[in-house]
């Protein structure tokens, strides 16, 4: 079988531009501003699912094309985070297309870090001075089905599962799809790139653009996701309104809750080395590490073993790339354009922000796409950036600071200043997670009140003893 989507305008952008006579590609263009736009998306993952929506809001004609069968068939999550953190930008995305109560109805309110230290002591850190702030565990199912059948309620949108993009020929532009019956092609008047950090779209445009830009760089630190069952009684075996964290210095494990009364740990640790995924193959050295490093949740762990062993190890990746779009044909989103390491819980987010920034972009040049993603990638490209900046810094900080008893007293320290100058001193975390501050500013503005924080931390003491002696002289 080889079916070909037409563009709703019917015509290719080589006939427009080359084949018909001057006053006649006048009348085509102004005929085809008039004609509403096929938008093809590939991949319906989170973002790809929500763009749809906001695409069909917005009345274009949209085909949506993802690999995998329907998730409401069964297992989408192949290997990924089975639950997630959703802040502020995410659910703003979410109440823009008037979806955020339908997503969070089963979401649980994470209201700070509970650390656990290795003889089992808890210390309990809130994010945020405003108890009403904090972070939801989200199922990543359930909220990719909500964002699904949210584009689904537009009529003009249409989504093929069981379709895998193999290439996309940019000046078409055409996505060359793979399906059970055979091969099959999609043209529209754009292609839209929402398939994860391993974007077949993406890779089209590696090889068809020079001077593509693109950048992936790996830890050496990979992650497990295993299970912490609920109580016989269907209840949360620790903290339910928390996100647990193990800090080990070099590695960690965390822990979100789920609405089943269940736990899903990840445990993030070095593929190779001394004490590492791979030089921990059997039975007896899974239970001795968590025994040594773990020894409160082994007991809470019956499946460990088996989960272990069965489930993946995945590898954590930052992608960079540029520029995001080709003309007015080609457009990336998502993890496609900036995949990001998980340690800010932002990804998504930020994917989700993508979508409020692209509909924006597209409604301000209704006239000119290729604007509108020029002015889309620019608005995001240097916040992308510095997610993935803080992301990585901000494993550091879980898996080793968060420990400490110098952190505790900074998010003391944080919390005390962000309550005593309300409006003025915004605590780093407080400015990614809570706010929608762009990410390079709220990066740019931490910097700076961290240099008055500790110049005065610094500079009180010298001035209070040059005080004291003054006052010594003096009398
Ligand atoms: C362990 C882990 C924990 C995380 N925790 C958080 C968190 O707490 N908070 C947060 O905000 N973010 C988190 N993230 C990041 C988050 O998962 C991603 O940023 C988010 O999924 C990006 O959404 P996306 O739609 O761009 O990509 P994806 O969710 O990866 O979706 C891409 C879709 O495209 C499809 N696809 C891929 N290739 C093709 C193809 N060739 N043809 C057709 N379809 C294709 C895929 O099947 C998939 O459905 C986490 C990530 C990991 C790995």
């Amino acid at each position: 079988m080889n079916t070909i989507y037409q563009s709703n305008s019917g015509c290719t952008s080589t006939m427009k531009s080359r084949d018909l006579c001057f006053p006649a590609f006048l009348v085509s263009q102004f005929v085809d501003s008039l004609l509403v736009a096929k938008f093809i998306l590939i991949g319906s993952g989170l973002a790809g699912g929500l763009l749809a929506a906001y695409l069909g809001r917005r009345g274009y004609d949209v085909d949506l094309y993802e690999r995998r069968a329907d998730p409401r068939e069964g297992n989408i999550v192949g290997g990924r985070s089975i639950n997630l953190a959703i802040s502020t930008r995410g659910i703003h995305a979410l109440e823009q297309i008037g979806i955020a109560d339908e997503a969070l109805q089963y979401a649980i309110p994470m209201r700070g870090r509970m650390i656990h230290d290795k003889s089992g002591a808890l210390h309990f850190t809130p994010y945020d001075v405003d108890p009403k702030n904090c972070i939801n565990s989200i199922g990543r199912a359930a909220l990719n089905t909500t964002v699904i059948e949210a584009a689904q309620r537009y009529p003009n949108v249409r989504v093929h599962f069981n379709h895998k993009c193999t290439e996309v020929d940019l000046n078409s532009p055409v996505a060359h799809l793979e399906t059970v019956n055979g091969a099959v092609t999609a043209r529209g008047d754009a292609v839209i790139g929402v398939d994860g950090a391993f974007s077949a779209v993406r890779k089209s445009m590696q090889r068809e653009i020079a001077n593509f830009q693109y950048d992936e760089s790996y830890l050496a630190h990979g992650y497990k996701e295993l299970t912490l069952p609920p109580g016989p009684d269907g209840s949360w075996r620790m903290e339910k309104n928390a996100l647990h964290i193990w800090p080990r210095k070099s590695f960690m494990m965390i822990a979100l809750p789920n609405p089943d009364g269940s736990f899903t740990c990840t445990l993030f640790w070095e593929f190779e080395g001394p004490r590492s995924f791979a030089t921990t193959q059997t039975k007896e050295d899974v239970r001795q590490f968590f025994d040594e490093e773990f020894p409160d949740a082994l007991p809470l762990m019956p499946t460990l073993l088996e989960d272990f062993r069965n489930n993946p190890t995945g590898s954590l990746v930052t992608i960079r790339c540029a520029p995001w779009y080709y003309h007015d044909k080609i457009c990336l989103l998502g993890d496609a354009a900036h995949a990001v390491v998980p340690f800010y819980g932002q990804g998504m987010n930020a994917a989700f922000e993508d979508c409020v920034v692209l509909d924006e972009c597209l409604e301000k040049f209704h006239d000119n796409r290729q604007r509108a993603f020029a002015e889309y990638f620019s608005r995001r490209k240097e916040n992308a950036d510095a997610l993935a900046d803080l992301a990585i810094g901000n494993f550091v900080e879980m898996r080793d600071k968060t420990a400490s008893r110098a952190f505790r007293a900074k998010k003391r320290l944080d919390h005390f200043l962000e309550g005593a100058l309300p409006g003025i001193y915004l605590p780093l975390y407080t400015m990614v997670t809570f706010t929608r501050i762009p990410y390079a500013d709220a990066a740019r503005r931490a910097r700076g009140q961290d240099h008055i924080v500790y110049g005065i931390l610094i500079c009180l003491p010298v001035f209070l003893i040059a005080l004291l002696l003054f006052r010594l002289i003096i009398h």
